[in-house]
């Protein structure tokens, strides 16, 4: 506290500036922090930077999860602007083929009472978010920067700044035209003192390694036997509109594997092929013969209707065949110097979509909990160590809380694949939403 009665900042260091880290960013300026985000990758604002496991931006159904949680950021506009740039899903759409050969389409709501979820490009989410955080005066914002290592007892972190190519000679100057030699400049590494460190690094992340030589963190990870690859359905020629309807989450579901598409604001579809990796495989050895009679054969009206077979057999080639994590682990965080928010501490499988919603819900819940125990509250900081102590317990209250509900959200995920790629079409599901429903 300065002599006029005014908490201090804490500095809060952040790592990684995904979805989830800019929201942290955000919600600790608003509170006064003095804050610093370090990402790995480029500068998104400036750039079609793509996420490491991305080829092109992906669309993500944003729910009211995740919407709740950036109206609690209490940023004019935010939201607002967020919202003009999504699609709104009111329901999905089952694709499938009739014993008779006949192909059928059959809408299922997701809600009794008209709500939705929405379909968001997840750079242009990813980068709203970020104008909004970097634009306020206490947020720095640092690219290519790389957390290298952690001393939690002594709120230290190492970072490293990703060498770029330096020219030598006089291309140096940028005015000249000419072409110097290129050499690498070393990575340049320091260091950096904090109160608060917040591991937003992802699903692979160096924060929760770190973490794991401190706390007595338990850890699963599981990489289930389904890969995903994208694809596009492009608009409608001549007149550019949207190939099917925009309003819908499309689900082909094929018993072990899925074909979905989501809307995207250019009228395109982004989709996603899920299917065991051993499918790939055997694809993946012709996959000019096979690609399309696999998807005439279990996506009835995909190609060529939606997508010519060159452009599904070019896709699979160009675009990376991925696989799928679901991590749980537990605690959330060490003493009162770090915690790890989104995928870092609970990457889930996608079929929920609830992964990055779940993210931005850890940085409302956090926050709540940190104003609950009066971290941000003058009146209770009295003794030296007594923000410290505020901080430990309200991350200590925030593992507690957050933990089962994160897991039960990634066990709902696993489960909900099961429901996407063959319940939806089974004479079950309907009898069962028919009593639902009477
Ligand atoms: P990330 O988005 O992974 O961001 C982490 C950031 O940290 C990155 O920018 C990275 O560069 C940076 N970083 C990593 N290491 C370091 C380091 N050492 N130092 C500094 N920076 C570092 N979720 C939904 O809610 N709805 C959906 O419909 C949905 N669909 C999905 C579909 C697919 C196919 C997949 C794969 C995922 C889907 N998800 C969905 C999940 C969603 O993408 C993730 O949950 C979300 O991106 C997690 O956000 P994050 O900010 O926690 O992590």
């Amino acid at each position: 506290m300065d002599n006029s009665g005014k908490l201090n900042p804490q500095k809060v260091v952040v790592v990684g500036a995904g979805p989830v880290g800019a929201l942290a960013a955000l919600y600790a300026a608003k509170r006064g922090d003095e804050v610093h985000v370090y990402e790995l990758r480029d500068d998104l604002r400036q750039s079609s930077t793509i996420p490491l496991n991305f080829t092109k931006s992906i669309n993500l159904a944003l729910s009211e999860r995740g919407i709740h949680s950036m109206r609690q950021s209490h940023c004019d506009d935010l939201l607002q602007h967020v919202l003009k740039e999504t699609i709104p899903m009111h329901a999905r759409m089952i694709h499938g083929r009739r014993k008779n050969g006949s192909l059928y389409e059959e809408s299922q709501a997701y809600d009794a009472n008209g709500r939705h979820i929405r379909a968001v490009d997840r750079a242009s989410l990813n980068k709203r978010l970020l104008e909004t955080s970097g634009k306020m005066p206490n947020v720095t914002l640092h690219f290519n920067h790389k957390l290298i290592g952690a001393d939690f007892d002594k709120r230290t972190a190492w970072f490293e700044e990703q060498s770029r190519t330096k020219t030598t000679g006089h291309a140096q100057n940028p005015t000249q035209d000419g072409v110097g030699d290129m050499e690498p400049e070393r990575p340049k590494e320091f260091e950096v003192k904090y109160d608060l460190l917040i591991g937003a690094d992802g699903a692979h992340s160096a924060v929760r390694r770190h973490m794991m030589k401190y706390a007595r963190v338990n850890y699963t990870q599981e990489y289930i036997d389904t890969l995903w690859c994208e694809f596009q359905i492009k608009p409608k020629s001549p007149d550019g509109s949207f190939a099917i309807d925009p309003n819908h989450l499309h689900i082909w579901p094929a018993g072990s594997f899925m074909f979905i598409a989501i809307p995207s604001l250019d009228k395109s579809f982004t989709c996603t092929l899920f299917a065991p990796a051993s499918h790939f495989s055997s694809i993946s050895a012709n996959p000019q013969q096979t690609l399309p009679q696999f998807f005439h054969k279990y996506f009835p009206g995909v190609s060529p209707d939606l997508i010519p077979p060159m452009e599904l057999v070019n896709q699979f080639y160009e675009n990376p065949h991925l696989p799928l994590i679901s991590i749980k682990c537990r605690p959330y965080h060490y003493k009162s110097s770090v915690v790890i928010l989104g995928d870092a501490a609970h990457a889930m499988v996608p079929f929920y979509g609830q992964g990055m919603n779940a993210g931005l819900e850890d940085v409302r819940v956090l926050f709540e909990i940190l104003d609950r125990q009066g971290v941000y509250d003058h009146r209770d900081m009295t003794g030296k160590n007594a923000r410290m102590q505020a901080r430990e317990a309200a991350l200590d209250a925030y593992t507690n809380q957050r933990a089962p509900d994160a897991a039960a959200i990634n066990d709902l995920a696993l489960r909900n694949y099961e429901e996407m790629r063959s319940s939806v079409q089974s004479p079950l599901y309907k009898i069962r939403k028919w009593m639902e429903e009477a």
